[in-house]
């Protein structure tokens, strides 16, 4: 990774060390990264772009619960017609930072600061989508000679039939309602 020397670097860390003092306080906050390989086979957020939250982190029990909007900026090329398209994504998040974090559930809090990083890296490709179109009614290169939809999409239209396994799942009722004697 590379070392900034932080005068222009986005910021990464917030110290929520206030915000702990009273529980269910809550501050604003806006942060970022700066893209660096986040990229999909087809689409990338540029390197050097700002994945930014803004949002708002409350203090619970355990540490801290940061919620806002991520702001991802993307580009790639349209899958129909290969013209560049870009754009910018906004996500939902609502995390939980723990001093005693839970593996892939949630984040760490260490030393009264969280460290939005990794989550935004995370966030940001996620968002990144798979097949982008520069616009719904995009006919392709060259719609004339190969017209969308039009070649062999009428030839069954009907639905293969199911595995009657899949039927008989239907019915199960699938919420974990076994008890453990928990000790
Ligand atoms: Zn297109």
């Amino acid at each position: 990774m590379t070392v900034n020397d932080g005068l222009h670097a986005p910021r990464e860390l917030i110290s929520v060390a206030e915000v702990r003092r009273h529980l269910g306080s809550r501050v604003d906050v806006g942060v970022g990264i700066e893209a660096t390989g986040l990229a999909l086979s087809d689409v990338a957020v540029p390197d050097g772009s700002l994945v930014a939250l803004t949002g708002e982190v409350e203090s619970i029990s355990e540490g801290v619960v940061l919620t806002g909007l991520v702001a991802v900026p993307w580009q790639g090329s349209c899958r129909r017609c290969l013209e560049p398209v870009e754009g910018v994504f906004t996500v939902e998040v609502r995390e939980v930072f723990e001093t005693h974090p839970t593996d892939g559930e949630t984040w760490p809090l260490t030393n009264d600061q969280i460290d939005v990083g990794p989550l935004l890296h995370d966030t940001a490709l996620l968002a990144l989508p798979l097949a982008p179109i520069c616009s719904e009614g995009c006919a392709g290169p060259a719609p004339d000679r190969y017209p969308a939809g039009s070649v062999a999409d009428d030839e069954h239209s009907e639905e293969p039939p199911r595995d009657p396994r899949w039927a008989a799942l239907d019915g199960l009722d699938l919420d974990d309602t076994s008890t453990d004697s928990d000790g």
